[in-house]
């Protein structure tokens, strides 16, 4: 069918190893960058959604059959295929979600190491094994649970999908993934190089379109588990309608990071790292920093920090925004936080792109002197700006971070080991920095953060992902026939 004024072909769903359509409603995929027209995505119904889990079903006994060793070797394939894609990759990245180009390098470089982590799990699963009895042997087999789905957001077209897709396949599952509707280029390419890596027909499908597939998801009956990762408020619907389905749900929601600024934090590191962790991605990491909770004298943090902010330029070494609504609710929370009173020490709002005048974007923006009542202090703003809130004390910093909903992350500067581990040990987070701005734990540490911020009881990376994807098995035997029967063997 092809449009000439794509400059990809069309999106198609992914299913039992094919691409195909048939009829469906389709949706405009835009550049963030320009405004240009890169695509078209389908907004898939039920039926196609059935007929995905039907492939995956069918795929199942074959695939939890073989070997995880023999698994290992595909996903040993598709880590060199990212390697070798890599220039491409990134640049699909960047194109549909509008990150700088080391971002979007980044990203695949992330999505390798996933994969790396993947190819390990068969070093980390050894059963376990014990004579419980005399002669009586007890050994516990870790099992796929069969048919799983993976539903992804906007801001990380390669690498929350690969948060998911290589652990739950190397375990043995079969899936259907459903891309964030904004970026579903990335997933393509996925697609292929896992076809191209050896990955039998059926095991990993996807299924484009909106909410009507997400509830489809969390309702059809063959599905077992459902892992989400988006908006908080998306992120309970899911949880709640996957599980009240009976099905094995994890649902990651938003964030407010908060970073706590001492006196004695070393002044450049501080402030490089805060600008960093806000501006990254545009803003726009569900670990980026948004409220910085200075802690009296930190005036001097706050100049560099400014001074760090001026020297961002959009389109240059600032990436955009996702669309053109993202930037208008950013700018509103930048005006209304003036409005009632905070500071605008850097405004990045009405940024413009020479050459680029369709793209999205928004410039680095410090906000003084907000207060925790403010809408931008206690709201996911995803975009790349800092609140400043000033504090007396950390305790004080504490307890504005503490009644905050969400908890991903939250992050200390200091030099006193004693202030650090106040924070730690006070932080309502699941992960937490000390002199670093985005504490992403790296594998095989998992990622996963508290309160509302994650709905379920696991994490979504690294070890404890392993227990999401599986089940377990245990196995009882005796051969010694002599043996006497023994209600406890
Ligand atoms: P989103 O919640 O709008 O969308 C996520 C997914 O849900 C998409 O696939 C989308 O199609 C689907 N969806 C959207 N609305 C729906 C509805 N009403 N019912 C059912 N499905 C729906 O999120 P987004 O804007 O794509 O991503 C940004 C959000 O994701 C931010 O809040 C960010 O903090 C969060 N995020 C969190 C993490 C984490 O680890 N906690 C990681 C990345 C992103």
């Amino acid at each position: 069918m092809g449009n000439q004024n794509f400059k990809y072909p069309e999106i198609q769903n992914f299913l039992n190893g094919a691409f195909e359509n048939g009829a469906l409603e389709t949706m405009e995929v835009r550049s963030p960058l320009n405004g240009n027209l890169l695509s078209s995505v389908p907004l898939s119904n039920r039926k196609v959604l059935d007929e995905a889990v039907e492939f995956a079903e069918k795929a199942f006994p074959g695939w939890r059959d073989t070997p995880i060793k023999e698994r290992s070797q595909i996903f040993y394939k598709y880590r060199s295929l990212l390697q070798e894609n890599l220039e491409e990759l990134t640049a699909l990245v960047r194109e549909e979600n509008g990150k700088t180009y080391g971002e979007a390098k980044a990203e695949i470089e992330k999505s390798m190491e996933l994969t790396e982590f993947a190819c390990s799990i068969p070093q980390l699963i050894g059963d376990e094994i014990l004579e419980v009895s005399r002669g009586v042997e007890c050994r516990v087999e870790r099992r796929p649970l069969g048919v799983v789905a993976s539903i992804v957001p906007f801001n990380f077209p390669s690498m929350v999908p690969h948060w998911t897709i290589p652990n739950a396949l190397m375990l043995g599952n079969t899936m259907i993934v459903k891309p964030s509707e904004k970026v579903p280029l990335s997933l393509v390419r996925v697609a292929e190089l896992l076809k191209e890596s050896g990955l039998p027909d059926g095991v990993f499908n996807i299924v484009n379109g909106d909410r009507e597939i997400v509830e489809a998801i969390c309702d059809h009956p063959a599905i077992k588990a459902v892992s989400f990762v988006g908006s908080t408020n998306v992120a309970k619907l899911v949880y709640k309608r996957a599980t009240s389905n009976l099905k094995r749900a994890l649902a990651l929601g938003g964030a407010k990071n908060h970073l706590v600024v001492l006196p004695d934090a070393q002044i450049d590191m501080t402030a490089n790292n805060v600008i960093a962790s806000v501006t990254g991605c545009a803003g726009q990491r569900c670990m980026a920093a948004a409220a910085m909770l200075a802690v009296g004298e930190t005036d001097p943090v706050i100049e560099k920090i400014c001074e760090a902010a001026r020297k961002l330029v959009p389109g240059e070494n600032l990436g955009a925004v996702i669309s053109k609504e993202a930037k208008e609710r950013i700018e509103r929370y930048i005006t209304e936080s003036e409005e009632q009173g905070a500071k605008i020490l850097v405004d990045g709002r009405n940024a413009k792109v020479e050459g680029a005048e369709g793209g999205y974007y928004v410039g680095a923006t410090v906000i003084d002197y907000v207060t925790p009542d403010m809408a931008i202090a206690k709201e996911e703003v995803f975009g790349p700006v800092l609140s400043i809130i000033r504090t007396k004390d950390v305790s004080e910093a504490m307890a504005i971070e503490n009644a905050n909903p969400y908890g991903n992350a939250a992050a200390v500067f200091t030099q006193s080991g004693g202030a650090a581990r106040q924070v730690i040990e006070k932080a309502s987070a699941g992960m937490v920095g000390v002199n670093i701005g985005v504490p992403v734990p790296r594998e095989p540490f998992s990622f996963g953060g508290w309160n509302d911020s994650k709905f379920g009881a696991l994490d979504i990376t690294g070890k404890s992902s392993i227990e999401f994807w599986t089940q377990l098995k245990k196995v009882t035997t005796k051969w010694n026939a002599e043996a006497g029967i023994n209600w406890m063997s």
